[in-house]
C-alpha cells in the first residue's frame, strides 16, 4: 500500500486517507489560450514508468493539496512537499537523480 507523509501535518497516511489529484505541475491555460494550448491543458497526461509528480489531497485529515513525487514502478516515495510551488524542491530532485542516475526534471510548467 502506499503511504505518503503529509508535509503540512506531518502525518504519515495510508493512501485511503488520501485522494488523487492526478498530474503535479501542470501548466494551466484559461479560455483565452489557443485551442492548441487549452486542449493540451485539458486532455494531455503524462503516465511514466517510473517517477511521476503527483497532486494528493489528505483528505481525512488536514484536508490540504500537497505534491508527492514518487516511482508509478516500484511505488518508491523521493518526498512530499508544498502543493504552493512550480517546481519540485531541489532536495527531492537530488534524491531522484541519486537512486536514478541519468534522470532529469523535465520542467511541466
Ligand atoms: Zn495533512
Amino acid at each position: 500500500m502506499l503511504t505518503l507523509k503529509c508535509p503540512y501535518c506531518g502525518i504519515t497516511a495510508e493512501e485511503t486517507e488520501l485522494h488523487a489529484g492526478g498530474e503535479a505541475h501542470l501548466t494551466r491555460y484559461g479560455p483565452d489560450s489557443s485551442d492548441d494550448n487549452f486542449e493540451t491543458y485539458l486532455f494531455t497526461r503524462e503516465n511514466p514508468k517510473g517517477v511521476h509528480f503527483e497532486r494528493w489531497r489528505h483528505s481525512h485529515g488536514c484536508g490540504k493539496w500537497f505534491h508527492a513525487a514518487r516511482c508509478t514502478l516500484t511505488m518508491e516515495v523521493f518526498g512530499t512537499y508544498s502543493a504552493q510551488t512550480t517546481k519540485p524542491p531541489q532536495t527531492i530532485l537530488d534524491a531522484i537523480t541519486a537512486k536514478r542516475p541519468g534522470w532529469s526534471w523535465r520542467d511541466l510548467s
